[in-house]
Formats: structure tokens, sequence, C-alpha cells
């Protein structure tokens, strides 16, 4: 009783799970829980931040700046890019344009926490479409769950938290079943660290197809390493992410934020070196887990996943009392994000422990 909520709340808002952050790492100990890049920002970006920008001054509202440079740097008009305060709020900002009450919104599951909320917050309903065995999009189911209440379908390529890309071509074949006037975000939040080929490429979507209902969905945070800023983009029709900006809270990207997106993409080729960094890493990673014994999905973004189904919480107890803060999604597995060189072995050395753990014949155990 003590904790009920004092004022009259819409109860599909109610029945939402508070927002609770993961705890911060102890001193030895690493935070691989919100795949962040590990590295500082580089040269000239803290810089860039506060030169430019007063901070009595209300910023550009629409990042005018940065939307020239990505328009410019992709090949498309200023108006077919969108800047907002994350691409979490550009992805609310889509949803609240195209769906409420008695709408239906697609997307995979597992996938981004975010997503059922955002959903729910809009009014609209959440159709969750299970994951393949190999932790992979099922287009084909996803595609027949589509009807006359559709209105947005979310693909996320690299997918949070299972690291898995969805094909160019099946991404192709997938449009084609979709009707044109349903929106269609690709996230590819973590776009940069894909080293498959084949793999979709929204900007490729966007120019090859010419597909008027698809954004494509990108971030500051992950690969530029730029989280605590707070800024994202959508690039895709003009007149749909017009809909993006009336839904928008005005004035949310700052102009620190803005000049420090700027300065970075000035620094891109020393950027996207550190990704290349981050990539190997992840990759040895992987390497590592499959040769102690794990069985687990192509990694593609910042982070792996182990898929321990049942074991999750009592496994992700072993991380955590050894300094090791990972992301647990109890039922489904662990996500560990790639971090610090000096925590790999560290990661290794318990995941090896934590599978022999694991019940004989688990899926989450290779044949090794
Ligand atoms: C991290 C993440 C985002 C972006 O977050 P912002 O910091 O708001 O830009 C979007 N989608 C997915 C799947 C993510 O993992």
């Amino acid at each position: 009783m003590a904790d009920d909520i004092p004022v009259r709340i819409r109860p599909e808002i109610a029945a939402l799970p508070p927002y609770r952050q993961g705890k911060p790492a102890g001193e030895d100990g690493f935070k691989l829980s919100s795949n962040e890049n590990p590295f500082d920002p580089l040269p000239g970006v803290i810089e860039a931040m506060s030169e430019a920008n007063a901070v009595n001054r209300y910023p550009d509202a629409s990042a005018r700046r940065l939307r020239e440079r990505l328009a410019a740097r992709y090949g498309v008009e200023p108006d077919e890019v969108h800047i907002g305060a994350g691409s979490v709020s550009i992805l609310s900002q889509l949803i609240l344009a195209a769906a409420g009450p008695g709408d239906e919104v697609v997307y995979a599951w597992r996938s981004f926490e975010a997503y059922p909320g955002l959903v729910r917050v809009a009014g609209a309903t959440p159709v969750e479409v299970p994951l393949t065995a190999d932790a992979r999009h099922d287009l084909p189911a996803m595609a027949a769950r589509v009807n006359e209440r559709t209105r947005v379908i979310i693909v996320c390529s690299p997918n949070n938290p299972t690291g898995t890309v969805v094909g160019h071509d099946e991404f192709a074949a997938f449009l084609d079943t979709v009707p044109s006037d349903v929106l269609v975000i690709l996230d590819e939040a973590y776009a940069e660290f894909v080293t498959q080929p084949g793999a979709v490429d929204g900007l490729r979507v966007l120019g090859l197809l010419g597909r008027p209902n698809v954004v494509a969905l990108r971030t500051f945070s992950k690969a530029f390493g730029l989280a605590g800023l707070r800024i994202g983009y959508a690039i895709g029709h003009r007149r749909v992410l017009d809909a993006a900006r009336s839904t928008a809270i005005p004035l949310a990207v700052t102009g620190q934020a803005e000049s420090a997106a700027l300065a970075s993409l000035a620094a891109e080729s020393a950027l996207l070196e550190r990704v290349r960094q981050l990539a190997n890493r992840r990759d040895r990673i992987v390497a590592g887990l499959r040769e102690s014994g794990w069985r687990v999905p192509e990694a593609q973004g910042n982070f792996v996943w182990l898929p321990t189904g049942a074991e999750t919480s009592d496994l992700a107890e072993a991380f955590d009392s050894e300094g090791l803060i990972v992301r647990s999604f109890p039922g489904d597995g662990i996500r560990i994000s790639v971090g610090e060189e000096e925590s790999v072995d560290k990661v290794l050395r318990i995941a090896a422990s934590v599978v022999q753990a694991l019940p004989e014949g688990h899926s989450a155990r290779g044949l090794a």
C-alpha cells in the first residue's frame, strides 16, 4: 500500500516497470552494462563544446550545422536529416507521430529495452515477435504479424542485446511485403561496429531502394563515445521527419552536443580506428567464449550475448561478485559490453568458469 501512486495516472503507464539504472562499477571493476565506449573523447571535442556555445543562450532549434554536415556526408538534403537528444528521443517522436490507441507497433523480442515502454507511452499496442533460435530477427514471422492496425515496425540491426544483424537482401525482401504506408524504423545504433558482409545498411537502403517509408536511426552515443551528451540522428523522407519534429520537445539538443558531434565527425578517421579496435576486441572475446565451450550468436555490435536462459540470474551473480557489471535479462541471457582492454581477460576467465555451471545439454553450451 505504501507504494501506491498518490495521483491518478493512466493505467498503462502505471503498469510500466520503473526505470532503474545499472549500478556503477567499484574501484578495480569494469562497467560493461551499458554498451558505452571505453575511450575518452578525442582531443578537441571538449574544447569545441565550450567554445562556440554561450550557456545563457538557447541552442539552434534544428541543429542546422550538424544537419548540413551529415547531409553532405550521406548525399542527402539537410531536411532529410533530423537531430534528437539521443536516437531514443527520435524513436519516441516517430512512434508518437505514427501510432496511438488502437494502433500496433511490431518489433522483435528480445530487442532494445526501450521499445515496449515507448509504444505504451504513445498509447499504442506492442506486438513482439520472438527471435529465431539463433537470436536473429525472424522477418517472415514479423511480416505475418502486420495487419491494418500496424503503424510502425522497428528493426534493430545489430540487435541489442543479441548482437545479430539483419541481411540487406532479407530486409529488402521484407520491405516488399510491408504496406508502403507503414513506417519502418531501422535502428542502427551500432552500425559502425558491423563487419559482416551483406549486413543491412540504412543509408544504402534509402539510396538504393528509395523507400520513403524507411527511416534510419543512428547515434553518437556508441561508436562516437558521446553517450553523456545525448545526441543522435535520423535520415529519411523530409515529410516523415517533419512529423517527428512536430512531436519533439523543442530545444532538447544542446549547442554543446551539436558542437561535440561536429568535432567528432571532423576526427572521424581517428574515431573509426578506435571502432576497429573495439570490433577486433569483440571478435577476440567471441572466439575466447567459443573456445571455452559457449555457444554464442554472431556479435556485430560492441557487446556479446550469453544465451543463459533460465540460469541467467544465478550466473550474472558470478560476474557481479568479481566486479564486472554486466546486464542480465532474467530468463533470456547476459549482455556484456566490449570495454577496456584490461577487462577482456577477466571477462573470459569468469565466463569460462560460468559455462561449467550450465546444466549438461543447455543450449548455450557448445559441442566442445
Ligand atoms: C544505445 C541505443 C540507442 C541509442 O541511444 P541514444 O543514446 O539515445 O542515442 C538506440 N537504439 C539502441 C538499440 C541502442 O542500443
